[in-house]
Protein backbone atom coordinates (compact mmCIF):
# COMPACT_ATOMS: atom_id res chain seq x y z
CA UNK A 1 0.00 0.00 0.00
CA UNK A 2 2.84 2.57 0.89
CA UNK A 3 4.56 1.55 -2.09
CA UNK A 4 1.69 2.13 -4.07
CA UNK A 5 1.05 5.77 -3.21
CA UNK A 6 4.58 6.78 -3.31
CA UNK A 7 5.67 5.20 -6.51
CA UNK A 8 4.86 8.58 -8.34
CA UNK A 9 7.19 10.19 -6.35
CA UNK A 10 10.34 8.33 -7.91
CA UNK A 11 13.19 6.16 -6.43
CA UNK A 12 14.05 8.45 -3.56
CA UNK A 13 10.68 8.65 -2.31
CA UNK A 14 10.22 4.68 -2.79
CA UNK A 15 13.57 4.08 -1.08
CA UNK A 16 12.61 6.12 2.07
CA UNK A 17 9.16 4.56 2.18
CA UNK A 18 10.99 0.92 2.32
CA UNK A 19 13.55 2.38 5.46
CA UNK A 20 10.33 3.31 7.15
CA UNK A 21 8.74 0.08 7.02
CA UNK A 22 12.69 -1.56 7.08
CA UNK A 23 13.37 0.37 10.37
CA UNK A 24 10.19 -1.06 11.83
CA UNK A 25 11.22 -4.19 11.10
CA UNK A 26 14.86 -3.65 12.81
CA UNK A 27 12.73 -2.41 15.79
CA UNK A 28 10.79 -4.96 16.51
CA UNK A 29 13.56 -7.73 17.18
CA UNK A 30 14.77 -4.60 19.63
CA UNK A 31 11.56 -4.72 21.72
CA UNK A 32 11.88 -8.37 21.81
CA UNK A 33 15.30 -8.98 23.29
CA UNK A 34 15.17 -5.13 25.22
CA UNK A 35 11.81 -5.52 26.49
CA UNK A 36 11.66 -6.09 30.73
CA UNK A 37 11.20 -9.94 30.62
CA UNK A 38 14.54 -10.80 29.44
CA UNK A 39 16.55 -9.04 32.14
CA UNK A 40 18.84 -8.08 30.27
CA UNK A 41 20.26 -10.76 28.65
CA UNK A 42 22.94 -11.39 31.07
CA UNK A 43 25.59 -14.55 29.78
CA UNK A 44 23.98 -17.97 31.61
CA UNK A 45 20.72 -16.40 32.80
CA UNK A 46 17.17 -16.90 30.99
CA UNK A 47 16.81 -14.38 30.00
CA UNK A 48 19.85 -14.69 27.98
CA UNK A 49 18.17 -18.02 26.90
CA UNK A 50 15.58 -16.44 25.74
CA UNK A 51 17.18 -14.50 23.52
CA UNK A 52 19.40 -17.63 22.02
CA UNK A 53 15.87 -19.43 21.54
CA UNK A 54 14.45 -16.23 19.98
CA UNK A 55 17.77 -15.38 17.50
CA UNK A 56 18.09 -19.62 16.47
CA UNK A 57 14.15 -19.03 15.62
CA UNK A 58 14.68 -16.67 13.50
CA UNK A 59 17.51 -18.11 11.26
CA UNK A 60 15.64 -20.91 11.24
CA UNK A 61 12.47 -19.34 9.83
CA UNK A 62 14.90 -17.38 7.36
CA UNK A 63 16.03 -20.75 6.16
CA UNK A 64 19.95 -20.07 7.63
CA UNK A 65 21.90 -23.35 7.11
CA UNK A 66 22.96 -24.42 11.37
CA UNK A 67 26.33 -23.42 11.93
CA UNK A 68 26.58 -24.43 15.74
CA UNK A 69 28.02 -27.59 16.64
CA UNK A 70 24.47 -28.38 18.31
CA UNK A 71 22.20 -26.82 15.71
CA UNK A 72 22.29 -23.46 15.57
CA UNK A 73 24.20 -23.12 19.34
CA UNK A 74 27.57 -23.66 20.07
CA UNK A 75 27.65 -23.79 23.55
CA UNK A 76 30.64 -22.01 25.71
CA UNK A 77 31.60 -23.05 29.23
CA UNK A 78 32.70 -20.52 31.36
CA UNK A 79 34.15 -20.11 35.02
CA UNK A 80 33.23 -17.66 37.60
CA UNK A 81 35.63 -16.84 40.11
CA UNK A 82 34.60 -14.66 43.02
CA UNK A 83 37.50 -13.58 46.02
CA UNK A 84 36.21 -14.82 49.48
CA UNK A 85 37.11 -11.53 51.24
CA UNK A 86 37.58 -12.81 54.30
CA UNK A 87 39.91 -15.74 53.92
CA UNK A 88 42.32 -12.90 51.41
CA UNK A 89 44.64 -10.28 52.07
CA UNK A 90 47.06 -7.67 50.76
CA UNK A 91 50.13 -6.48 52.84
CA UNK A 92 53.50 -5.14 52.57
CA UNK A 93 56.12 -6.29 54.65
CA UNK A 94 59.04 -4.47 55.81
CA UNK A 95 61.61 -3.84 58.28
CA UNK A 96 59.50 -3.43 61.59
CA UNK A 97 56.66 -4.70 60.62
CA UNK A 98 53.47 -5.43 58.00
CA UNK A 99 51.42 -3.16 57.06
CA UNK A 100 47.94 -5.13 56.13
CA UNK A 101 46.04 -3.06 53.33
CA UNK A 102 42.10 -2.46 53.24
CA UNK A 103 40.33 -2.14 50.00
CA UNK A 104 40.47 1.53 50.25
CA UNK A 105 44.08 0.71 49.14
CA UNK A 106 43.51 -2.27 46.64
CA UNK A 107 42.22 -4.68 45.76
CA UNK A 108 42.72 -8.15 44.22
CA UNK A 109 41.60 -9.28 40.63
CA UNK A 110 40.53 -12.98 40.17
CA UNK A 111 40.68 -12.44 36.62
CA UNK A 112 44.24 -13.57 37.35
CA UNK A 113 45.52 -17.06 38.28
CA UNK A 114 45.49 -16.01 41.75
CA UNK A 115 48.26 -18.41 44.14
CA UNK A 116 46.54 -18.83 47.77
CA UNK A 117 49.06 -16.75 49.11
CA UNK A 118 52.57 -15.26 47.60
CA UNK A 119 55.15 -13.35 48.76
CA UNK A 120 57.53 -10.71 46.06
CA UNK A 121 59.62 -7.73 45.77
CA UNK A 122 58.07 -5.40 43.84
CA UNK A 123 59.68 -2.72 40.80
CA UNK A 124 57.83 0.53 39.53
CA UNK A 125 58.01 -0.23 35.96
CA UNK A 126 56.56 2.99 34.57
CA UNK A 127 53.59 2.03 32.34
CA UNK A 128 54.92 -1.24 31.83
CA UNK A 129 54.91 -1.76 27.95
CA UNK A 130 57.13 -2.87 25.50
CA UNK A 131 56.73 -1.93 22.32
CA UNK A 132 59.69 -2.33 20.10
CA UNK A 133 58.22 -0.78 16.86
CA UNK A 134 57.51 2.46 18.76
CA UNK A 135 61.29 1.56 20.60
CA UNK A 136 60.08 2.19 23.21
CA UNK A 137 60.66 -0.35 26.32
CA UNK A 138 59.71 0.39 29.78
CA UNK A 139 61.14 -3.05 31.06
CA UNK A 140 65.05 -2.62 29.38
CA UNK A 141 67.09 -2.95 32.29
CA UNK A 142 64.70 -3.49 35.05
CA UNK A 143 64.96 -7.21 36.57
CA UNK A 144 61.79 -8.52 36.93
CA UNK A 145 62.10 -11.95 38.00
CA UNK A 146 60.44 -13.51 40.66
CA UNK A 147 58.59 -10.09 40.86
CA UNK A 148 55.75 -8.10 40.98
CA UNK A 149 55.13 -5.79 38.40
CA UNK A 150 53.71 -2.37 39.69
CA UNK A 151 52.74 0.34 36.74
CA UNK A 152 50.15 2.75 35.48
CA UNK A 153 47.97 1.92 33.25
CA UNK A 154 48.33 4.54 30.59
CA UNK A 155 50.06 3.77 26.94
CA UNK A 156 49.87 7.81 26.59
CA UNK A 157 53.79 8.17 26.59
CA UNK A 158 54.12 6.02 23.38
CA UNK A 159 54.57 7.50 20.13
CA UNK A 160 52.61 5.24 18.57
CA UNK A 161 49.33 5.17 15.88
CA UNK A 162 46.19 4.69 17.99
CA UNK A 163 45.32 0.78 17.05
CA UNK A 164 49.66 -0.20 18.29
CA UNK A 165 48.61 1.91 21.45
CA UNK A 166 45.66 -0.08 22.12
CA UNK A 167 47.29 -3.10 21.60
CA UNK A 168 49.76 -2.96 23.59
CA UNK A 169 47.80 -1.73 26.51
CA UNK A 170 45.18 -4.62 26.67
CA UNK A 171 45.56 -6.83 29.37
CA UNK A 172 46.78 -10.19 28.06
CA UNK A 173 49.31 -8.34 26.02
CA UNK A 174 50.75 -6.39 28.75
CA UNK A 175 50.86 -9.12 30.86
CA UNK A 176 52.08 -11.30 27.90
CA UNK A 177 55.90 -8.78 28.03
CA UNK A 178 55.67 -8.76 31.95
CA UNK A 179 55.64 -12.23 31.77
CA UNK A 180 58.11 -12.94 29.84
CA UNK A 181 60.36 -10.52 31.66
CA UNK A 182 59.99 -12.61 34.65
CA UNK A 183 57.08 -11.24 36.73
CA UNK A 184 54.55 -13.37 38.84
CA UNK A 185 51.98 -10.65 39.33
CA UNK A 186 50.94 -7.38 38.68
CA UNK A 187 49.64 -3.86 41.17
CA UNK A 188 47.95 -1.13 38.84
CA UNK A 189 48.03 2.18 38.96
CA UNK A 190 44.65 3.34 37.29
CA UNK A 191 45.36 5.37 34.18
CA UNK A 192 44.72 9.28 35.84
CA UNK A 193 43.69 10.72 32.63
CA UNK A 194 40.52 11.30 31.55
CA UNK A 195 39.09 8.78 28.75
CA UNK A 196 39.68 10.77 25.39
CA UNK A 197 41.24 13.51 27.09
CA UNK A 198 43.06 15.01 24.10
CA UNK A 199 39.93 15.25 21.87
CA UNK A 200 37.16 13.28 23.25
CA UNK A 201 34.50 15.88 24.46
CA UNK A 202 32.00 14.80 26.65
CA UNK A 203 33.07 11.13 28.62
CA UNK A 204 33.72 11.74 32.16
CA UNK A 205 36.64 10.22 33.69
CA UNK A 206 33.64 8.51 35.43
CA UNK A 207 32.20 6.84 31.90
CA UNK A 208 32.90 3.24 31.79
CA UNK A 209 33.99 3.24 28.41
CA UNK A 210 32.70 1.15 25.96
CA UNK A 211 33.56 -2.32 25.85
CA UNK A 212 36.24 -1.79 27.95
CA UNK A 213 38.63 -4.67 27.91
CA UNK A 214 38.99 -5.67 31.52
CA UNK A 215 42.35 -5.56 33.19
CA UNK A 216 44.04 -5.19 36.02
CA UNK A 217 43.34 -1.83 36.63
CA UNK A 218 39.69 -2.80 37.92
CA UNK A 219 39.47 -4.58 40.42
CA UNK A 220 35.80 -5.87 39.04
CA UNK A 221 35.16 -9.08 37.13
CA UNK A 222 33.78 -7.45 33.78
CA UNK A 223 31.36 -4.74 32.68
CA UNK A 224 28.21 -5.49 35.03
CA UNK A 225 25.93 -3.13 36.14
CA UNK A 226 28.10 -0.14 37.87
CA UNK A 227 28.03 0.98 41.80
CA UNK A 228 27.97 -3.27 43.40
CA UNK A 229 30.48 -2.76 46.61
CA UNK A 230 32.72 -5.64 47.31
CA UNK A 231 34.85 -8.15 45.25
CA UNK A 232 32.88 -8.97 41.69
CA UNK A 233 32.86 -12.26 39.58
CA UNK A 234 35.75 -12.15 37.21
CA UNK A 235 34.01 -14.57 34.38
CA UNK A 236 36.45 -16.18 31.93
CA UNK A 237 36.36 -18.58 29.38
CA UNK A 238 36.79 -22.54 30.87
CA UNK A 239 39.52 -23.45 28.07
CA UNK A 240 42.50 -22.82 30.06
CA UNK A 241 44.31 -22.12 26.91
CA UNK A 242 41.90 -19.14 26.34
CA UNK A 243 42.61 -17.83 29.56
CA UNK A 244 44.99 -14.52 29.23
CA UNK A 245 46.22 -14.28 32.72
CA UNK A 246 48.40 -17.92 33.05
CA UNK A 247 51.15 -17.28 35.54
CA UNK A 248 49.84 -14.60 36.67
CA UNK A 249 49.80 -15.22 40.35
CA UNK A 250 48.97 -11.86 42.02
CA UNK A 251 46.60 -9.19 40.21
CA UNK A 252 46.09 -6.51 42.68
CA UNK A 253 44.68 -2.81 41.34
CA UNK A 254 46.11 0.24 43.55
CA UNK A 255 43.76 3.40 44.51
CA UNK A 256 45.00 6.66 44.47
CA UNK A 257 45.33 6.27 48.70
CA UNK A 258 47.38 2.51 48.42
CA UNK A 259 49.81 4.29 46.12
CA UNK A 260 51.53 6.02 48.52
CA UNK A 261 51.97 3.43 50.62
CA UNK A 262 53.57 1.27 47.72
CA UNK A 263 56.08 3.85 47.22
CA UNK A 264 56.90 4.65 50.94
CA UNK A 265 60.48 4.95 51.45
CA UNK A 266 61.00 4.45 47.33
CA UNK A 267 61.89 8.25 47.15
CA UNK A 268 58.90 8.54 45.07
CA UNK A 269 55.50 9.44 45.77
CA UNK A 270 52.04 8.91 44.08
CA UNK A 271 51.24 12.45 43.96
CA UNK A 272 54.53 12.61 41.61
CA UNK A 273 53.62 9.47 39.28
CA UNK A 274 50.17 11.08 38.63
CA UNK A 275 50.94 14.11 37.87
CA UNK A 276 53.66 12.99 35.24
CA UNK A 277 51.13 9.89 33.60
CA UNK A 278 48.60 13.21 33.10
CA UNK A 279 50.84 14.59 31.25
CA UNK A 280 51.78 11.64 29.41
CA UNK A 281 55.74 11.82 30.42
CA UNK A 282 58.32 9.41 30.96
CA UNK A 283 58.37 7.52 34.06
CA UNK A 284 61.08 6.52 36.49
CA UNK A 285 61.60 2.58 36.88
CA UNK A 286 62.36 2.02 40.78
CA UNK A 287 62.59 -0.85 42.90
CA UNK A 288 60.16 -0.35 45.35
CA UNK A 289 60.48 -0.97 49.44
CA UNK A 290 59.91 -4.46 51.09
CA UNK A 291 57.80 -7.50 50.30
CA UNK A 292 54.18 -7.87 48.79
CA UNK A 293 52.42 -10.51 50.26
CA UNK A 294 49.15 -11.80 49.12
CA UNK A 295 46.25 -14.29 50.56
CA UNK A 296 44.06 -15.29 48.22
CA UNK A 297 40.58 -17.94 48.46
CA UNK A 298 38.73 -18.18 45.07
CA UNK A 299 35.08 -19.24 44.98
CA UNK A 300 34.83 -20.81 41.36
CA UNK A 301 31.74 -21.94 39.03
CA UNK A 302 31.36 -23.20 36.27
CA UNK A 303 28.34 -22.36 33.54
CA UNK A 304 27.48 -22.35 30.26
CA UNK A 305 25.94 -20.06 27.26
CA UNK A 306 25.87 -20.50 23.98
CA UNK A 307 26.91 -18.59 20.89
CA UNK A 308 24.23 -18.98 17.68
CA UNK A 309 25.51 -19.34 14.24
CA UNK A 310 23.34 -19.81 10.77
CA UNK A 311 24.56 -19.43 7.37
CA UNK A 312 23.54 -18.05 3.93
CA UNK A 313 25.74 -20.33 1.77
CA UNK A 314 27.27 -19.07 -0.85
CA UNK A 315 26.56 -19.54 -4.71
CA UNK A 316 29.88 -19.73 -6.06
CA UNK A 317 31.08 -23.53 -6.14
CA UNK A 318 34.66 -22.72 -4.98
CA UNK A 319 34.18 -19.59 -2.90
CA UNK A 320 31.59 -20.82 -1.04
CA UNK A 321 34.08 -22.97 0.84
CA UNK A 322 34.60 -19.11 2.00
CA UNK A 323 33.06 -17.22 4.81
CA UNK A 324 32.43 -13.96 5.21
CA UNK A 325 31.17 -13.44 9.15
CA UNK A 326 28.66 -10.51 10.37
CA UNK A 327 28.87 -10.97 14.24
CA UNK A 328 27.20 -8.79 16.92
CA UNK A 329 26.50 -9.67 20.87
CA UNK A 330 23.68 -11.07 22.17
CA UNK A 331 24.32 -10.79 25.81
CA UNK A 332 24.34 -7.48 27.75
CA UNK A 333 25.23 -6.81 31.64
CA UNK A 334 21.73 -7.76 33.12
CA UNK A 335 20.11 -6.61 36.11
CA UNK A 336 21.91 -4.21 38.76
CA UNK A 337 21.66 -1.56 40.92
CA UNK A 338 18.46 0.75 40.55
CA UNK A 339 19.42 3.74 38.30
CA UNK A 340 15.87 6.56 38.78
CA UNK A 341 14.45 2.78 40.39
CA UNK A 342 15.30 0.73 37.57
CA UNK A 343 17.53 -2.22 38.42
CA UNK A 344 17.19 -4.04 34.35
CA UNK A 345 19.82 -3.04 32.09
CA UNK A 346 18.10 -3.40 29.01
CA UNK A 347 20.61 -2.99 26.14
CA UNK A 348 18.78 -2.03 23.42
CA UNK A 349 21.31 -0.45 21.61
CA UNK A 350 23.91 -2.48 23.20
CA UNK A 351 23.59 -4.72 21.63
CA UNK A 352 20.29 -5.24 20.66
CA UNK A 353 20.50 -3.01 17.88
CA UNK A 354 23.53 -4.89 16.33
CA UNK A 355 21.44 -8.31 16.81
CA UNK A 356 18.31 -6.81 15.29
CA UNK A 357 20.39 -5.64 12.01
CA UNK A 358 21.81 -9.17 11.94
CA UNK A 359 18.61 -10.60 11.18
CA UNK A 360 17.23 -7.87 9.36
CA UNK A 361 20.17 -8.15 6.83
CA UNK A 362 20.19 -11.51 6.17
CA UNK A 363 16.59 -11.25 5.81
CA UNK A 364 17.04 -8.80 3.13
CA UNK A 365 20.01 -10.69 1.42
CA UNK A 366 18.23 -14.14 1.48
CA UNK A 367 14.53 -12.16 0.04
CA UNK A 368 16.66 -9.98 -2.66
CA UNK A 369 17.56 -13.10 -4.19
CA UNK A 370 20.61 -12.22 -4.76
CA UNK A 371 23.35 -15.15 -4.78
CA UNK A 372 26.26 -13.73 -3.00
CA UNK A 373 29.41 -16.27 -4.11
CA UNK A 374 30.83 -16.41 -0.31
CA UNK A 375 28.78 -17.85 2.22
CA UNK A 376 28.14 -15.65 4.74
CA UNK A 377 27.52 -16.59 8.45
CA UNK A 378 26.08 -14.49 10.78
CA UNK A 379 27.20 -14.91 14.56
CA UNK A 380 25.35 -13.64 17.56
CA UNK A 381 27.98 -14.03 20.01
CA UNK A 382 28.48 -14.84 23.97
CA UNK A 383 29.85 -12.82 27.16
CA UNK A 384 30.85 -9.79 24.99
CA UNK A 385 30.12 -7.89 28.50
CA UNK A 386 33.04 -10.27 30.09
CA UNK A 387 35.17 -8.99 28.14
CA UNK A 388 34.90 -10.45 24.24
CA UNK A 389 34.42 -14.34 25.31
CA UNK A 390 31.64 -15.36 23.08
CA UNK A 391 33.78 -14.25 19.97
CA UNK A 392 37.18 -15.25 21.42
CA UNK A 393 35.61 -19.14 21.60
CA UNK A 394 34.33 -18.72 18.35
CA UNK A 395 37.12 -17.23 16.54
CA UNK A 396 39.66 -19.51 18.44
CA UNK A 397 37.06 -22.56 17.78
CA UNK A 398 35.10 -21.25 14.62
CA UNK A 399 32.77 -23.88 12.96
CA UNK A 400 33.65 -23.52 9.61
CA UNK A 401 37.63 -23.92 8.70
CA UNK A 402 39.55 -20.61 10.29
CA UNK A 403 41.63 -20.50 7.40
CA UNK A 404 38.36 -19.85 4.91
CA UNK A 405 37.32 -16.85 6.79
CA UNK A 406 37.72 -13.62 5.32
CA UNK A 407 36.27 -11.15 7.16
CA UNK A 408 34.35 -10.20 10.12
CA UNK A 409 32.02 -7.25 9.94
CA UNK A 410 30.84 -6.48 13.50
CA UNK A 411 28.22 -4.62 14.65
CA UNK A 412 28.52 -3.04 18.68
CA UNK A 413 26.24 0.09 19.45
CA UNK A 414 26.17 1.59 16.20
CA UNK A 415 24.34 4.47 17.86
CA UNK A 416 21.29 5.08 15.25
CA UNK A 417 20.63 8.33 17.15
CA UNK A 418 20.42 10.79 14.51
CA UNK A 419 20.44 10.92 10.64
CA UNK A 420 23.14 9.07 9.09
CA UNK A 421 25.38 11.58 6.99
CA UNK A 422 28.50 9.88 8.39
CA UNK A 423 29.37 6.30 8.70
CA UNK A 424 32.80 6.15 11.30
CA UNK A 425 34.71 3.38 10.36
CA UNK A 426 37.08 1.50 12.58
CA UNK A 427 39.47 -0.40 11.24
CA UNK A 428 39.06 1.90 8.09
CA UNK A 429 43.15 2.38 7.31
CA UNK A 430 43.98 -1.52 8.06
CA UNK A 431 42.45 -3.59 4.96
CA UNK A 432 41.24 -3.23 1.80
CA UNK A 433 37.46 -3.36 3.74
CA UNK A 434 37.85 0.35 4.09
CA UNK A 435 37.53 0.49 0.14
CA UNK A 436 34.82 -1.36 0.23
CA UNK A 437 33.07 0.33 2.92
CA UNK A 438 33.15 3.33 1.35
CA UNK A 439 31.79 2.15 -1.82
CA UNK A 440 29.01 0.34 -0.07
CA UNK A 441 28.62 4.30 1.77
CA UNK A 442 28.71 6.00 -1.37
CA UNK A 443 25.63 3.98 -2.93
CA UNK A 444 23.76 5.47 -0.55
CA UNK A 445 24.92 8.71 -0.14
CA UNK A 446 26.92 8.49 2.89
CA UNK A 447 30.43 10.09 3.51
CA UNK A 448 32.81 7.61 5.74
CA UNK A 449 34.81 8.94 8.22
CA UNK A 450 37.93 7.47 10.25
CA UNK A 451 38.15 6.89 14.22
CA UNK A 452 37.52 10.40 15.26
CA UNK A 453 38.33 8.99 19.08
CA UNK A 454 41.62 6.76 18.57
CA UNK A 455 42.12 7.33 22.55
CA UNK A 456 39.05 5.51 23.00
CA UNK A 457 40.34 2.25 21.14
CA UNK A 458 37.36 1.26 19.58
CA UNK A 459 38.91 -1.18 17.22
CA UNK A 460 39.74 -3.68 19.97
CA UNK A 461 36.77 -2.78 22.27
CA UNK A 462 34.84 -5.56 20.80
CA UNK A 463 33.96 -8.54 19.17
CA UNK A 464 35.79 -7.61 16.05
CA UNK A 465 39.25 -7.99 17.79
CA UNK A 466 38.66 -11.92 18.26
CA UNK A 467 39.23 -11.77 14.62
CA UNK A 468 41.51 -9.40 14.26
CA UNK A 469 43.64 -11.37 16.87
CA UNK A 470 43.15 -14.40 14.41
CA UNK A 471 44.19 -12.45 11.39
CA UNK A 472 40.83 -11.38 10.01
CA UNK A 473 40.44 -8.22 8.15
CA UNK A 474 37.70 -6.68 10.19
CA UNK A 475 35.62 -3.40 10.69
CA UNK A 476 33.41 -2.24 13.26
CA UNK A 477 31.24 1.27 12.52
CA UNK A 478 29.26 3.92 14.60
CA UNK A 479 26.63 6.59 13.23
CA UNK A 480 29.09 9.16 12.51
CA UNK A 481 29.30 13.14 12.91
CA UNK A 482 31.08 16.50 12.57
CA UNK A 483 32.80 17.77 16.07
CA UNK A 484 30.78 20.25 17.27
CA UNK A 485 27.11 19.67 16.01
CA UNK A 486 24.06 18.95 17.13
CA UNK A 487 25.07 15.19 16.78
CA UNK A 488 27.80 15.48 18.28
CA UNK A 489 26.18 16.53 21.47
CA UNK A 490 23.91 13.57 21.02
CA UNK A 491 26.47 11.09 20.94
CA UNK A 492 27.84 12.31 23.82
CA UNK A 493 25.11 12.85 26.01
CA UNK A 494 24.02 9.13 25.54
CA UNK A 495 27.07 7.75 26.47
CA UNK A 496 27.13 10.19 29.65
CA UNK A 497 23.29 9.21 30.72
CA UNK A 498 22.30 5.48 28.80
CA UNK A 499 25.40 3.56 28.39
CA UNK A 500 25.44 0.54 30.59
CA UNK A 501 22.67 1.91 32.56
CA UNK A 502 18.67 0.55 33.06
CA UNK A 503 17.72 3.53 30.02
CA UNK A 504 19.68 2.20 27.52
CA UNK A 505 16.02 0.78 27.20
CA UNK A 506 12.94 0.94 24.55
CA UNK A 507 12.17 4.11 25.70
CA UNK A 508 14.49 6.28 24.29
CA UNK A 509 14.74 8.55 20.82
CA UNK A 510 16.15 6.36 18.17
CA UNK A 511 16.12 6.90 13.99
CA UNK A 512 14.59 4.07 12.90
CA UNK A 513 15.03 5.44 9.11
CA UNK A 514 18.61 5.92 9.16
CA UNK A 515 19.05 2.46 11.25
CA UNK A 516 17.46 0.82 7.78
CA UNK A 517 19.53 3.13 5.56
CA UNK A 518 22.56 1.95 7.74
CA UNK A 519 21.55 -1.92 7.61
CA UNK A 520 21.39 -1.42 3.74
CA UNK A 521 24.99 -0.16 3.61
CA UNK A 522 26.39 -3.28 5.53
CA UNK A 523 23.47 -5.23 3.27
CA UNK A 524 25.88 -3.77 0.65
CA UNK A 525 29.28 -4.08 1.88
CA UNK A 526 28.31 -7.80 2.84
CA UNK A 527 27.90 -8.90 -0.53
CA UNK A 528 30.82 -6.45 -2.06
CA UNK A 529 33.15 -8.58 0.17
CA UNK A 530 30.95 -12.00 -0.65
CA UNK A 531 31.16 -11.05 -4.36
CA UNK A 532 34.98 -9.79 -4.88
CA UNK A 533 37.03 -11.82 -6.84
CA UNK A 534 40.06 -11.71 -3.91
CA UNK A 535 39.37 -12.16 -0.28
CA UNK A 536 40.06 -9.11 1.73
CA UNK A 537 43.43 -8.16 2.70
CA UNK A 538 45.61 -6.58 5.83
CA UNK A 539 47.22 -3.55 4.34
CA UNK A 540 51.23 -3.71 4.56
CA UNK A 541 51.58 -1.45 7.26
CA UNK A 542 48.69 -2.18 9.29
CA UNK A 543 49.97 -3.32 12.71
CA UNK A 544 47.58 -6.10 12.55
CA UNK A 545 49.03 -7.70 9.91
CA UNK A 546 51.12 -9.24 12.42
CA UNK A 547 48.40 -11.81 13.50
CA UNK A 548 47.77 -13.01 9.59
CA UNK A 549 48.77 -17.37 9.53
ZN1 LIG B 1 28.27 -3.03 26.44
Amino acid sequence: MKHLLVLGLGAAALMAADFVAEGDRWWAHIEFLADDKLQGRETGSDGYREAVKYVAGKMETLGLKPAGTSGYLQPVKFETRQLVEEESSIAIGREGGEEVLSRLDAMQSTRADLAPAAEAAMVFVGYGLRVPEAKYDDLAGVDLRGKIAVYVNSTGAVDAPGPVKSHVGTAPERWAALKAAGAIGTAVIANPRPRGGAGGPGLSPATPPANEEPDGATAEGGRGPGGRRGPQKAFLLADPELQESVGQKVSIAITHRGGDKFFAGSGHTMDEIVKLAMENQPLPKFPLVGMLRTRAAVKRETLEAPNVAGILPGSDPKLKDEYVIMSAHLDHVGVGRAINGDTIYNGAMDDASGIASMLEIARMIKESGAKPKRSILFVAVTAEEKGDLGSRYFASHPTVDRKHIVADVNLDMFMPLFELKWIEVQGLAESTLGDTIREAAKEYGVKVQADKEPDQNRFIRSDQYSFIREGIPSLAFKFGYEFGTRQDKIFHDWVRDRYHKPSDDLNQPVDKTSAAKFNRIIVSLLQRIADAATRPQWRDDSFFKRFAK
